[in-house]
C-alpha cells in the first residue's frame, strides 16, 4: 500500500494506449459530448449498466434535447421517462438541477466545477466526470469502477466507504489524472473498470495495468476493495421456562403489545442468576418437582442476537399454580392456535418430541 503518492507510477501511458485499441467511442452520449448529454448519461449510469441505459438515454434526450426543455417540463412528464430504471430521486433531482441552471445560468449547463457541485444530484465524482468528458477539464473521478481499479492497483486497505480510505483513494485519483487527453483517461479508467477489472472476476492478462498492479502482482485481486465491514450485532440472553404440569400442559405468557415479539405468546422468562426454584415460588407459588436445562438457541433480530436457555421443569403434582389474564396453561396441541415466536413454536415442537419419547 502507498502511503505516499511517490512510488505509485503512472499509469496514463499503458491506459491510454489500450483505451486507443478497445475503449468504448459509439456510445449515443460520446457523439456529442455536451455538457448537458453528459450529465443525464453520468445520472443514468450511477447504479445501472450501459446496456440498459442506452435507449432510456435516447429517448430522454429526444424528448427533452436541452437544459431548457428539461427545466420546462412537469416532472410528472420527466418521470414516466424513468420508469424501470429505479432510485427515481436520481430524475427528481435531474428536473430540481435543470431548473436551477435555467433559473441562474440562463439555461447555460455551468462549466465551473463549484458551481457543477452545487447543483443537486451532483457530487464531486459525477462534476469531474462531466467537465472532463465533455470540456477535457482536469478533474480526477471516483466512481465505483475507479475506485475498484485504484485499490486493487495500490492493495488499498479499508472499506471505500471509510471517509479516510476515500480521501486516500482521491489522492491517487488526482495523482493518475493526466494534463493531457483528461476525456480518453476518464473515459478509459471507467471501461477498464466496467469491462476488464470487474468486480466477480477480473480479466488480470488482458489488463494494460498488470504490471503496475500490486493486487495482480499478490494474487489478491478478489481481496480488493474491501468489503463493507459487518456491524457488531449486541448479544442478549434470556431463559426461557417450558413449566408443566402433572397434566402435561404447559405455561404460557402473552407478551406487552410492543417491544419483541409484541403481543404473541411465549414461555415465561426469568431474569439472569435467579434460581428457578425460588422464581417459580415467587411467582407463581409452586416447588418444581424436576428441572433440566437444555442447551442454549441463538436467534437472530436485524439489531441484536438472543442467547435463550431453555429449562424445562415439571411442578409438584399437587400444586396448582393460578393463571391470570396474561398467562395461561395449554395443552401442547392447543398451543398450535395461539400465536407464537418462531424460537418459542420450535421449542415447543421440542417439547413435544421430549414428552412423546
Ligand atoms: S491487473 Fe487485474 S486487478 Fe489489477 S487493475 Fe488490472 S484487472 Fe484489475
Amino acid at each position: 500500500m502507498h502511503d505516499d503518492l511517490t512510488p505509485a507510477k503512472k499509469i496514463s501511458p499503458q491506459l491510454l494506449t489500450w483505451f486507443d485499441r478497445h475503449g468504448r467511442r459509439n456510445l449515443p452520449w460520446q457523439k456529442e459530448r455536451t455538457p448537458y448529454r453528459v450529465w443525464i448519461s453520468e445520472i443514468m449510469l450511477q447504479q445501472t449498466q450501459v446496456a440498459t441505459v442506452i435507449p432510456y438515454f435516447e429517448r430522454f434526450i429526444t424528448r427533452f434535447p436541452t437544459v431548457t426543455d428539461l427545466a420546462n417540463a412537469e416532472l410528472d412528464d420527466v418521470l414516466p421517462l424513468w420508469t424501470g430504471l429505479g432510485y427515481y430521486a436520481r430524475a427528481r433531482n435531474l428536473h430540481r438541477a435543470a431548473q436551477a441552471i435555467s433559473g441562474h445560468h440562463n439555461g447555460q449547463f455551468p462549466t465551473q466545477f463549484d458551481a457543477v457541485c452545487a447543483l443537486p444530484g451532483i457530487g464531486r465524482s459525477t462534476a469531474g466526470a462531466i467537465l472532463a468528458l465533455s470540456m477535457g477539464q482536469h478533474h480526477a473521478i471516483l466512481d465505483g469502477n475507479v475506485k475498484r481499479v485504484l485499490t486493487r492497483m495500490n492493495t488499498i486497505e479499508g472499506w471505500p466507504g471509510y471517509s479516510a480510505t476515500e480521501q486516500q483513494l482521491w489522492r491517487l485519483a488526482e495523482h493518475y489524472t493526466p494534463t493531457d487527453r483528461v476525456a480518453d483517461y476518464t473515459q478509459a479508467i471507467m471501461d477498464l473498470g466496467a469491462t476488464l477489472c470487474t468486480r466477480r472476476a477480473p480479466r488480470c492478462e488482458q489488463c494494460p495495468l498488470r504490471r503496475a498492479c500490486s493486487a495482480y502482482k499478490l494474487g489478491k485481486q478478489r481481496e480488493f476493495p474491501m468489503p463493507k465491514p459487518k456491524k457488531n450485532v449486541p448479544l442478549r440472553s434470556t431463559a426461557m421456562l417450558m413449566l408443566r404440569n402433572s397434566e402435561n400442559q404447559i405455561l404460557m405468557v402473552k407478551r406487552p403489545p410492543s417491544g419483541i415479539w409484541g403481543g404473541l405468546w411465549s414461555f415465561p422468562e426469568v431474569g439472569d442468576g435467579e434460581s428457578i426454584g425460588d422464581w417459580c415460588q415467587r411467582n407463581f407459588f409452586c416447588t418444581l418437582r424436576t428441572q433440566h436445562v437444555w442447551p442454549t438457541v441463538r436467534h437472530t433480530f436485524s439489531h441484536f442476537q438472543l442467547d435463550i436457555t431453555p429449562i424445562h421443569a415439571e411442578i409438584e403434582e399437587n400444586d396448582a399454580v393460578m393463571a391470570a389474564n396474561d398467562a395461561a396453561w395449554y395443552n401442547l396441541s392447543a398451543t398450535a392456535q395461539l400465536g407464537l415466536a418462531a424460537p418459542v413454536k420450535r421449542l415447543l415442537k421440542a417439547l413435544q418430541n421430549n414428552i412423546n419419547n
